[in-house]
């Protein structure tokens, strides 16, 4: 049976998986040329999806998905503030999670 309740889905860029929007981090250009994760998935600007995974994010670094989905030239410092920033989202929603 499918819902009719429809959910915006996205694409991981690093595994290829759909799901719902909320399901995924976003990461997003901004409109001054920064690349951020966006915990919000709201900012203005460019975006592409991740799983809550980071395996995810080093699988699309891996294979450049994130520079040609949002048309940059992604340098390894941008990468790693993004990834520890990545890190750093996962472990308050784990941690939210378990306050429950
Ligand atoms: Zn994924």
């Amino acid at each position: 049976m499918t819902r009719t309740r429809k959910m915006p889905t996205r694409t991981c860029i690093g595994c290829g998986r759909a799901d719902d929007k909320r399901s995924l981090v976003r990461i997003v250009r901004t409109s001054d040329g920064h690349i951020e994760v966006d915990p919000t998935g709201k900012a203005n600007g460019r975006g592409a999806y991740v799983c809550h995974r980071v395996e995810c994010f080093d699988a699309a670094v891996a294979r450049r998905r994130i520079d040609s989905a949002l048309r940059v030239h992604l340098h390894d410092d941008d990468l790693d503030r993004m990834r520890r920033d990545l890190e750093a989202l996962l472990a308050s929603a784990a941690a939210s999670q378990q306050g429950r």
